[in-house]
């Protein structure tokens, strides 16, 4: 099975579990992630809101529209090459924030979209994505700095990013959000030279023992 082909299942799955899953009743309530199964970036934002709930699409609303214009136009990314997801795959009433339960309930499609995807970066997007990595931070405090955490067995690279809504409201967010998003190809560089040292640690090793 390829990458997409995994991913389609676990949409498939998304769908059929739709009557017993929170915030949905049906297999049109879920906004499945996009993008890449190849991505080297991926994209974990908080919940759908009225419009990604009727395109089913992800960040299609005002605020996704922003971040996919400073995604492409400031970090020179096509929003084709990385990998754009929420916590909770169905629309909260109202747009509230997500309830623990529920992000609970999607926290196995999420986990599994990471596991196939296997991306370099995980860029949060807001304090829901943010704290399922790194709890017990305050976005305005750790914003744009790159962090090396374990998860699930694996080293993983977690860059905690605003949320665009968040900027859309606030000049000065709006600001950070753009710079931050613009370290990317920087980061990924970084994150390839850093597994050439350990490669070439390792083949030194080999050659000593
Ligand atoms: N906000 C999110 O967190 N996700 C979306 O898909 C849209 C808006």
């Amino acid at each position: 099975m390829t990458k997409a082909d995994e991913l389609q299942q676990v949409y498939r799955d998304l769908e059929t579990e739709a009557p017993t899953l929170p915030l949905a009743t049906q297999a049109s309530d879920m906004v499945p992630g996009e993008g890449s199964p190849d991505a080297r970036i991926m994209f974990i934002g908080e919940a759908p809101g009225y419009f990604e709930s009727v395109q089913h699409r992800p960040f299609v609303g005002k605020s996704g529209q922003l971040f996919r214009k400073v995604l492409k136009e400031e970090a020179g990314f096509d929003e084709q090459t990385v990998f754009i997801s929420n916590i909770v795959k169905a629309r909260p009433p109202d747009n509230r924030d997500p309830l623990p339960s529920e992000i609970e309930a999607y926290k196995p499609f999420l986990n599994r979209e990471i596991e196939i995807i296997q991306p370099d970066l995980i860029a949060t997007l807001g304090r829901f994505s943010m704290a399922k990595f790194l709890p017990d931070v305050k976005v305005s405090q750790v914003h744009g700095r790159l962090h090396k955490i374990k998860w699930h067995d694996r080293i993983l690279y977690v860059l905690p990013m605003y949320h665009p809504a968040a900027a859309l409201r606030a000049p000065q967010v709006k600001l950070s959000f753009i710079e931050d998003l613009k370290k990317l190809p920087a980061i990924l560089t970084w994150i390839d030279d850093q597994r050439e040292v350990s490669q070439l640690q390792q083949s030194i090793t080999e050659a000593l023992f």
